[in-house]
């Protein structure tokens, strides 16, 4: 009786609603910041939604520069993910300001001074500026930790999608396996503990190395957003000369006059690594290209 009184307000309702409101209105949109997370959850949401990305290309997200165009995908998302303050420094104020949007952070909760204006200058900012001091966000450098993160994910984006939990379950459990792959293929890549005679530019490795015990001679560029200056320079060339550094691991966001020098005076092998994946297209496979890519480079220098 009630389901008959109620069928001409449903029908009216759905009748209403059709011109507006497209069959995939129920999902909300979702914005990711950076590429190798978009990654993870362009596969949890596999056959439900196609998430944005926030930060394309070869900008870095350390000193990212918003355009109208971020600020519309920003305003337009409900759901917005990233890492927090420690990786995508400039972005600290504008999603503080998203109280009406579901933000996930997956780093931890630290505040950054949004200090990559001054970078130009030799000195540097008090420590607790500055995130490579405090513990790593370069989350998705360790398969384990960022899976974690995609669990916890999962678990909100279910709650945000009522409809679709089975598959979000459906495609939590195909990550999981493709990550126990990945690592399993890493791990027999490098066989043990080892050092690599290479340089990275920037500290974003640290998680990498710690999780598969390997060592790096040293880092170029120890803050992200600043120039490294004269006397870090000079503790670096001591480094190559002392421990006959090889190579030296360049990064697409990057550019650098101090490693063309430093190729030129040592002979070293330049190696592309990129710990963004910007060559890569924006899809659920990104983010295993871009650490099986970052494995081979490493693996490479001998
Ligand atoms: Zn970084």
């Amino acid at each position: 009786m009630l389901r008959n009184l109620l069928r001409p307000f449903i029908l009216f309702v759905v009748f209403w609603l059709a011109p507006t409101a497209p069959a995939h209105s129920a999902v909300p949109e979702v914005l990711v910041t950076i590429k190798p997370i978009h990654s993870l959850v362009s596969g949890l949401l596999q056959d439900i939604a196609e998430p944005g990305l926030l930060i394309e290309g070869y900008q870095s997200p350390h000193t990212f520069q918003l355009r109208p165009g971020d600020l519309d995908k920003i305003h337009r998302a409900e759901i917005l993910i990233w890492i927090g303050p420690g990786i995508e420094t400039p972005l600290q104020r504008i999603i503080g300001q998203q109280t009406d949007k579901t933000v996930i952070r997956l780093g931890d909760d630290i505040q950054v001074a949004d200090d990559h204006h001054q970078a130009d200058s030799d000195h540097h900012q008090a420590d607790s500026d500055h995130h490579h001091l405090h513990e790593d966000q370069h989350r998705w450098m360790d398969p384990y930790l960022v899976l974690e993160d995609m669990q916890r994910v999962s678990r909100i984006l279910s709650r945000h999608l009522p409809a679709h939990v089975s598959t979000i379950e459906r495609n939590l459990a195909r990550l999981t396996e493709r990550m126990q792959r990945l690592d399993q293929d890493i791990r027999a890549r490098f066989a043990g503990p080892q050092t690599i005679p290479a340089l990275l530019y920037h500290d974003a490795w640290g998680r990498f190395l710690e999780r598969y015990e390997l060592e790096m001679h040293g880092i170029v560029n120890p803050h992200a957003h600043a120039q490294p200056g004269a006397r870090h320079l000079h503790d670096i060339e001591e480094i190559i000369k002392r421990r006959q550094t090889r190579c030296l691991m360049v990064e697409p966001q990057f550019r650098s006059s101090q490693v063309e020098t430093l190729q030129a005076r040592y002979e070293l092998q330049i190696i592309k690594l990129d710990p963004l994946g910007a060559d890569l297209p924006a899809t659920a496979d990104a983010y295993f290209t871009l650490m099986r890519n970052m494995t081979e480079a490493l693996a490479g220098c001998r």
